[in-house]
């Protein structure tokens, strides 16, 4: 690891071995497995951690819940100016955190910088939010009561968050949660582990300085059963989990059997349709950085392009061209364009699934494989690739999470928002049009069965105060940021008292 890297290390307090549970600023003796993290850019030590035995859960636990009842007494705008200060402390170590999310993940160095503006941006967003914690005030029916809602925090709000995004989901939850008056316990992505305690040592720092109780921020760092336990966990109402749809089935199941709430933020296998008049330049841009950027994994990634039969030779021209521009390498280097992909475990689903396609009748126009040899050590970098393939091909309907791009045709529009809609998941979808009719069917409710839907943009793309999310096999439709979060984190008191009619002496 060369010496900006140790400065960037040095910067956000993080040593070469760290325990995996905290409770804040007090940093428990962890007593699970030693975990590596290594870096998917050159396949270096970054540093190890060791993972959250239960007995440490439980110690997380208990802090949070003894926290959330002092946090939940201190006025909503106080509860703001707290998170208002630690998205000042974010904003002074942008430069390290976003390096540390780069090369922990392997994303590109801006991309690593604009996941850490994300979390300034909902802290901004958040702190409005803590003055705007209202309630409806409703006549009654019966005579001389006073009826008014109020908005309460809910407890120990559990975060369960994915590689890909390994800061920014963490933020969108806490920030708002924190804000309406709950505590907070992270179990982080075990393949990102470096970047979470680099978090939870800032928030730390910052709620011990503004006296916030111990406990308020937890941290269990752990594989899946650590996320079991948040799960299973009585005193847990809401769990937030951001993942696999696997995962997702996997906790909503354990929660809703305790009737507990899920927030569920899953897998997506998002389109774009080219429409017979598209801006065809436009069209490729999009599809080209909605497929290759962040290596193929983001939520949003394009999967499918459905192009319309009258421009399908000139659009994969132009995409074919496209792709051979592109420079795949150290994403700390910002002329390469596509980086690695997490770990080996994802080039073997890579590999795995373009065999598949090929099985399944596809046909290779841009042609896949994995790098080997100087710049390319760690074994995580693939060439994104494109496959001409039957729209209902089983390959189609799976997430891969790697730059693997599908080709479909159609003739109409109906079936081409048919084809759109034909797969288990529905996050995102994007239209290139110019016809605004077949805009308007696309974004309708006979239309595109997502929770996002573009026009002349790609399928990604978020902003703090998006209500962001999917449906289906996606999520549950509930929503991380936005307003309307503040539902979500808090549960609605509606209060009756009878006044006694007009009898002031
Ligand atoms: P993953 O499902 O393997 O893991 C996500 C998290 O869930 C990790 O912290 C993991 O330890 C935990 N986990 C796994 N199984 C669990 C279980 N049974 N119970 C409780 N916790 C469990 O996902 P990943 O590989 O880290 O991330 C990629 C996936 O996340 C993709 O499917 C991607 O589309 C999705 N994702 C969705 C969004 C969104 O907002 N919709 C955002 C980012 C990522």
């Amino acid at each position: 690891m060369n010496h900006s890297l140790n400065q960037m290390l040095n910067a956000l307090e993080l040593q070469g071995l760290e325990s995996g549970a905290s409770t804040g600023r007090q940093t428990l003796n962890a007593g699970g497995a030693l975990l590596e993290s290594r870096s998917p850019v050159d396949g270096a030590l970054i540093g190890s951690v060791t993972q959250a035995s239960h007995a440490d859960y439980e110690q997380v636990m208990a802090a949070a819940v003894t926290a959330f009842e002092e946090w939940r007494t201190v006025p909503a705008p106080r509860r703001g100016e707290l998170v208002r200060l630690l998205g000042e402390e974010f904003r002074r170590l942008k430069e390290p955190l976003g390096q540390l999310v780069s090369y922990e993940m392997g994303k590109s160095l801006q991309e690593g910088l604009g996941e850490v503006q994300e979390i300034i941006d909902i802290c901004d967003f958040a702190v409005g939010l803590s003055r705007q914690l209202y309630g409806l005030t409703m006549h009654s029916e019966r005579p001389g009561h006073r009826m008014y809602e109020q908005w309460h925090p809910l407890g120990v709000v559990g975060v369960i968050s994915a590689f890909n995004f390994p800061v920014a989901v963490w933020s969108w939850n806490t920030m708002i949660a924190w804000v309406c008056g709950n505590a907070c316990v992270w179990k982080p992505s075990e393949k990102t582990p470096l970047t979470a305690l680099a978090c939870q040592k800032i928030t730390a720092r910052v709620m011990e300085a503004f006296g916030a109780p111990e406990g308020l921020s937890g941290l269990v760092v752990g594989d899946a059963r650590v996320g079991e336990w948040l799960s299973q966990d009585t005193r847990v109402p809401l769990v937030s989990a951001t993942g696999s749809t696997r995962m997702g089935k996997a906790v909503a199941t354990a929660v809703a059997g305790r009737l507990g709430r899920s927030l569920l933020e899953l897998g997506g296998n998002n389109a774009i349709i080219v429409a017979a008049d598209a801006d065809l330049k436009l069209a490729t841009i999009g599809a080209v950085f909605g497929a290759v950027g962040t290596a193929g994994q983001r939520c949003t990634t394009t999967r499918r392009l459905i192009i319309h039969e009258s421009v399908y030779n000139e659009m994969t021209r132009s995409l074919v061209a496209a792709y051979g521009q592109l420079r795949i390498g150290d994403p700390l280097d910002s002329a390469n364009h596509v980086g690695p992909l997490i770990d080996l475990q994802a080039v073997q689903a890579y590999n795995q699934a373009i065999e598949k396609a090929k099985e399944q009748g596809g046909r290779i126009l841009v042609e896949g494989g994995v790098f080997s040899g100087t710049g390319f050590e760690s074994g995580c970098y693939v060439k994104p690739c494109v496959i001409e393939i039957a729209a209902d091909a089983p390959i189609v309907m799976h997430e891969t999470f790697a730059p693997i791009l599908y080709v479909h045709s159609y003739s109409d529009p109906k079936t081409a928002i048919q084809i759109q809609n034909s797969v288990p998941q529905g996050l995102s979808s994007a239209m290139f049009t110019r016809n605004l009719l077949e805009a308007e069917q696309f974004l309708s409710a006979a239309g595109s069965d997502c929770g996002i839907a573009n026009i002349n943009i790609g399928t990604f793309g978020s902003e703090p105060h998006m209500p962001f999310g999917g449906f289906s096999a996606s999520g549950n439709g509930t929503r991380e940021p936005g307003v309307e979060a503040l539902d979500v984190y808090s549960e609605t008191k509606v209060i009756s008292i009878l006044v006694r009619g007009n009898e002031v002496t």
